[in-house]
């Protein structure tokens, strides 16, 4: 019997051409530039800018913004992120959008998920662009609802023109006025991209395999706060996949997440509204019934019998407070819907509403601490 192998995914030129423009320069003529001529602050300091400008209408515009619609944004707001995306040369946020839509849709499914990182970490992270493979296929039906965006249609249909006229306009301007063509092509242009793209790329790739999963286990999304500083909060990316819909990822005062910040600014300065949030409750369930997860994990593996048959009990308990938790979370949520259909209710409704959930958060804070005093017994 003879097996039949599919035929190999053609290259992707265009992005193979891409990468290689900016990478060969950024490894070799760089270097060699910055050993003999050498770069001012001036210039360093337009490279983290442009840098950060393109990695910001990434994590701002076309992810949260856009493929999420975690929250909406005003027309000029959107216009500088479609510019300066369109500079990160990441393809049009119309495509870069479904494509991640499907990401959080399939993920990890080696043949719908477009960068699955049960695939490798050379495929999740760049070897996905440089070929056309099936899963890679562009399908525009998630997306509809940007389609109709005026300023995203645009971006799409002139997308070509709009990034070459950022990058070449805005790197070529600053270098003519600052007297070093060549040095703010090298830098601000070609570093510049190289740095942005691997930063990005670093979320679907090693954010998937490197970090903690505090929020669920049924993907290979991680937390690390380290790939968080080098994407503009992005690294919080266990939580991502849980509450994909919530404008924050790094969701507590001390992680970093200044995505998070800008667009709250943003907000503050009225070019940004309806910024969605997860609520606690739902928070705070997530990451109980994950300790619960290891915390059995840990009693299974206790070799005193004893100790076994003790643990075993008190995690039976905290199970079943947690089912009522779940109950008490659903009939708040109904009554919330109900209170807010009558009017006339509204005032007494929500502030004895707002009680109860913050009642709830409390003894779901509680329950988190005893969860873990049994996984540390266990251990
Ligand atoms: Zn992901
Ligand atoms: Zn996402």
């Amino acid at each position: 019997m003879t097996e039949t192998r599919p035929a190999p995914a053609p290259w992707n030129w265009p992005a193979v051409i891409m990468f290689i423009l900016t990478t060969v320069p950024t490894l070799t003529v760089f270097p060699w530039y910055a050993w003999n001529f050498g770069f001012d602050a001036f210039e360093w300091l337009w490279f983290i800018l442009l840098w950060g400008a393109n990695g910001m209408a990434i994590t701002m515009g076309y992810h949260r913004l856009w493929a999420h619609r975690s929250y909406e944004a005003s027309k000029p707001l959107q216009i500088i992120l479609m510019l300066f995306g369109a500079m990160a040369l990441q393809n049009s946020i119309l495509i870069w959008a479904s494509g991640h839509r499907i990401h959080h849709r399939h993920v990890d499914d080696v043949d719908n998920d477009p960068y699955s990182a049960k695939r490798g970490l050379w495929f999740s992270h760049i070897g996905w662009m440089l070929k056309n493979y099936p899963s890679g296929t562009v399908d525009l039906r998630n997306a509809r609802d940007l389609e109709n965006n005026p300023i995203v249609k645009f971006q799409h249909d002139h997308y070509l023109s709009v990034a070459l006229a950022m990058n070449f306009g805005v790197v070529l301007a600053l270098g003519w006025w600052h007297g070093d063509v060549w040095g703010s092509l090298l830098l601000a242009g070609v570093v510049r991209i190289f740095m942005s793209h691997h930063c990005t790329f670093f979320i679907n790739s090693l954010a998937h395999y490197w970090g903690r999963r505090p929020y669920t286990t049924e993907n290979t999304a991680r937390d690390n706060d380290l790939l968080a500083f080098f994407t503009y909060g992005e690294g919080y990316h266990n939580y991502h996949h849980l509450f994909q819909w919530d404008y924050r990822n790094g969701i507590r005062w001390w992680q970093y997440d200044p995505t998070k910040w800008l667009i709250a600014i943003c907000s503050y300065l009225g070019l940004a509204r309806s910024l969605k949030r997860v609520p606690e409750v739902q928070i705070h369930q997530a990451l109980v019934e994950r300790q619960l997860q290891q915390a059995q994990e840990r009693v299974e593996r206790c070799g005193d019998a004893g100790r076994l048959a003790e643990l075993q009990h008190m995690l039976q308990q905290e199970l079943a407070h947690f089912a009522q938790h779940t109950a008490d979370w659903a009939t708040l949520q109904q009554e919330r819907l109900a209170a807010a259909k009558d009017k006339l209710m509204h005032q007494w409704e929500d502030s004895e509403l707002h009680r109860r959930v913050l009642t709830l958060e409390r003894s779901l804070r509680q329950q988190r601490r005893r969860v873990s005093r049994i996984g540390l017994q266990a251990a």
